[in-house]
């Protein structure tokens, strides 16, 4: 028998107008890259959607059309993710970080047909131009005075609001609907794209609400330095219209003196961020010998939070939630927030509870399987491949059937490619990462793509990068190489053959020279072994 209750689309538009609606006056404050700081709310921000929602109609922008953005966290940005998805476009996030080739790639394959980019990265846009798809639009997102001569054929993002009304009626439509598009490079190959819909997002923004209480309360300030191309920035820009926080957007700037200031100046409550940013803030606060004014709740994830981390952050008197999650799960799976008895441990004992990213949030399972696939149990012992399911997941990757294919077992639940424990209140442990890829900073490095660059040299028999810890970056890759012959290339000569297809900061930091690689039973190099015999290794500038 069927329930009778009435049954209406979830929409991305629905969040903006009920903050409007409910928490008007909630802020949204950002530090431009025209240098200044820009306050508004919820109440006014929705109007400017609508004129831009407008605007990109009188662009010719179509439902499920791809249009990207490559920005750094602020109200225009916001303001994107709104008006594409409101009029049934799909808000295409592009991470600066990438490699050309990677977003050569990516722009290609979305098929974008606008690309909204902050004044930043003119240069980087107007160097890759000739290999982008000639129909592709480019709206600088700034105003008419800060236009700056460009190769490059640029429209206006404040002249596209200009004249439209400040009201819509967003249309309907199947909240199957894609809303976002977002490239992960966490995976072997080219980047594959993750397609979040309206109902995943406003389910996913419901979830996670609920489970991160602390600085998402209506009044609070929040500060997402997790930046808005990766993952949506965590959900946060869903999230905090429907609870009524305030969202505090750092800009381009996000070293510890910088952030520090920020937050002092507007009284951040909670600020959330992969570990790396997090050590520049705790270097500053350790210089200025206090806390930020109003700093109570951090929120790390995207790698492992060291446990000295967690220990600098609880001292202070900062509450530290350590989540887990991944692109392709939009992308919160666990979060650390401590059950109530938990709270009051001792110190100590809260920092080792913390280390774990904690238990699943509502709406995602989790599972560990042994090789054969066979389910293990949550026992806090047995380690496994750790798999999800849930309304918030990946189902496939966009307009790539074989990524796809291999992405889901026969029962749906998507791989992550980490290894885990669960124990039998649901904490998790990540153990280690079936996948060998290498993440700096909080941003992927294929093992692979460096791998077969390298191998491409005739004096090289085999090689091997993987991840050596970091204290900085958590992770930065390490290359091994069995010489052919007994006359090796030079680490100089290597790294210039991977300078011409990599991002400087996805080089290796080092190169060595070993007679083997480790093999697995199946004869596979085993970068389980390599990881731990150059666990201790010093690389040059780790400092
Ligand atoms: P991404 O898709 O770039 O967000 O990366 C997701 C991956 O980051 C996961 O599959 C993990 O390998 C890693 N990761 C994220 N959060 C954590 C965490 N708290 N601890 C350890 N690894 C993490």
């Amino acid at each position: 028998m069927q329930g009778m209750m009435m049954n209406r689309p979830l929409k991305i538009a629905d969040i903006l107008s009920y903050a409007a609606d409910v928490h008007p006056s909630g802020e949204i404050i950002s530090v431009r890259t025209e240098g200044d700081l820009h306050r508004t709310t919820y109440g006014e921000i929705s109007k400017r959607v609508a004129q831009l929602a407008h605007g990109l109609r009188d662009l010719g922008v179509e439902p499920g059309q791809r249009i990207a953005t490559l920005a750094w966290n602020g109200y225009r940005h916001f303001e994107l993710y709104y008006a594409i998805s409101g009029i049934g476009g799909v808000c295409h996030t592009i991470n600066p970080r990438l490699s050309a080739e990677q977003m050569i790639y990516i722009i290609t394959h979305a098929e974008d047909r606008v690309l909204f980019l902050d004044v930043t990265f003119v240069p980087l846009i107007e160097a890759l131009a000739d290999k982008l798809p000639a129909d592709l639009r480019f709206v600088l997102m700034t105003d008419r005075a800060h236009m700056p001569k460009s190769t490059l054929d640029l429209l206006c993002y404040e002249e596209i609001l200009e004249g439209h009304p400040t009201s819509i009626e967003w249309p309907d439509f199947p909240e199957e609907t894609a809303a976002g598009l977002c490239y992960t490079s966490g995976t072997t190959g080219n980047p594959k794209g993750v397609l979040y819909s309206h109902r995943s997002t406003v389910l996913h923004a419901m979830s996670a609400a609920i489970a991160l209480p602390e600085g998402t309360a209506s009044g609070r300030k929040i500060l997402p330095v997790v930046p808005l191309f990766h993952v949506n920035a965590w959900g946060l820009p869903y999230i905090t219209p429907m609870t009524g926080a305030s969202l505090v957007f750092p800009g381009p700037a996000l070293d510890g003196k910088s952030l520090f200031d920020l937050m002092d100046q507007e009284g951040v409550y909670s600020a959330w961020g992969v570990p790396t940013v997090w050590l520049g803030l705790l270097g500053q606060i350790k210089e200025e010998g206090r806390l930020p004014d109003g700093f109570k709740d951090v929120v790390i994830g995207g790698s492992a939070a060291p446990e000295a981390m967690i220990e600098a952050f609880e001292t202070a008197g900062v509450n530290v939630c350590h989540a887990w999650g991944m692109t392709e799960m939009s992308p919160i799976g666990t979060q650390g927030n401590l059950p109530y008895p938990m709270r009051d441990l001792p110190l100590a004992e809260r920092v080792a509870a913390k280390s774990s990213p904690g238990r699943r949030i509502f709406g995602v399972e989790l599972k560990i399987v042994d090789e054969d696939g066979a389910p293990l149990p949550h026992d806090g012992k047995a380690a496994g491949e750790l798999y999800v399911r849930g309304n918030t997941i990946a189902s496939g990757y966009f307009n790539n059937p074989d990524a796809s294919a291999a992405a889901v077992d026969k029962d749906g639940w998507f791989g992550t490619g980490d290894v885990a424990m669960i124990d039998p209140t649901g904490f998790l442990t990540i153990t280690d990462r079936a996948k060998d890829l290498i993440k700096s900073g909080g941003e992927w490095i294929s093992s692979l793509d460096l791998e077969n660059i390298v191998m491409s040299h005739p004096r090289v028999a085999s090689c091997a990068a993987i991840a050596v810890p970091h204290p900085k970056w958590d992770e930065r890759p390490l290359l091994v190489v069995v010489p052919e012959g007994d006359q090796p290339p030079g680490q100089e000569e290597l790294l210039d053959m991977l300078a011409e297809h990599f991002a400087k900061w996805q080089l290796p930091d080092d190169i060595v020279f070993a007679d083997t690689l480790p093999l697995t039973a199946t004869g596979k190099v085993s970068k389980l072994t390599l990881r731990k015999i150059y666990a201790n290794h010093a690389l040059p500038d780790a400092g």
